[in-house]
């Protein structure tokens, strides 16, 4: 059995991203391990907020949760301070994760993958699927931190874009209202549009079997609903078709001319 280490920017980020991942390879019985930036300051302060609770306390509540559906076994923080979306004035934060040093963010990590003797990292694509500076921070310090601890095997979680080109396109024949909708084409805050064109992603990992605990999972980060109310409304099978597939790039791997591979990451039990 195989460890494996998934690295987030923020609490909430596991679920949506790789939760399929994080629920198949437990129940193969593989060992997963979480690893979170940032406490997620700058997310929704939902109106229960108690008077001496910090939003930082429920949502780490509530990543034990969703980590406990997904059959995570530890979850892990690296203690930085969320950066905002770009622009924002906290990204002047000098707490900040995208504001630490290299070297300091990637040993905080390298530490935990020793300590784990992780087999396999998970981090993002280049520009964190959508530009947000921490998203960004993960992929740099992910690739930085298994390099300073020897696990050479690493993947990229990216969202396809022209497979949502396609949701958009049967959506819209469905009848959807445009402002339902958004061009996948468009640029994002950071100038890039989302994701990562299908043609250079390596991996298509199938986790159709487990779209239910990543559902319950979203559903443990109940104070973000503005951010996951939309994910959740959807009907079971549009939930299905949207969540069912998780999408990884291999680094310096050129990928196949076919597109990406059906595959996964860890040795099948
Ligand atoms: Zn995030």
């Amino acid at each position: 059995m195989a460890t494996l280490v998934l690295f987030h920017a923020h609490p909430d980020d596991e679920s949506i991203g790789t939760g399929g991942t994080a629920a198949r390879a437990a129940a193969e019985g593989h060992r997963v391990v979480l690893v979170v930036a940032t406490g997620g300051e700058h997310g929704e302060v939902p109106d229960d907020l108690a008077p001496e609770e910090s939003l930082v306390e429920r949502r780490r509540a509530e990543t034990e949760r969703s980590a406990a559906v997904l059959g995570i076994q530890r979850v892990a923080w690296l203690g930085y301070r969320d950066s905002g979306m770009t622009g924002w004035e906290q990204n002047t934060d000098p707490r900040s994760f995208h504001l630490a040093p290299l070297d300091e963010a990637a040993e905080r990590l390298a530490a935990i993958l020793r300590e784990e003797e992780a087999d396999v990292l998970t981090c993002y694509d280049w520009h964190g699927n959508y530009g947000h500076p921490d998203h960004v921070q993960v992929h740099r310090v992910g690739h930085a931190a298994a390099a300073r601890a020897g696990v050479t095997e690493v993947w990229e979680t990216t969202m396809n874009r022209d497979e949502l080109r396609r949701f958009m396109d049967l959506a819209r024949e469905a009848g959807a209202p445009e402002e339902e909708l958004f061009d996948p084409e468009s640029p994002m805050d950071d100038g890039n549009p989302m994701g990562t064109p299908e043609a250079e992603i390596s991996l298509r990992v199938d986790v159709s079997a487990f779209v239910d605990r990543k559902r319950a999972s979203i559903t443990c980060h109940a104070s973000q609903v503005t951010d996951t109310g939309m994910f959740l409304s959807m009907p079971d099978d549009q939930f299905q078709l949207a969540f069912g597939t998780e999408w990884f790039i291999r680094p310096g791997a050129a990928p196949s001319p076919d597109g990406p591979v059906d595959g996964w990451l860890l040795p099948s039990a």
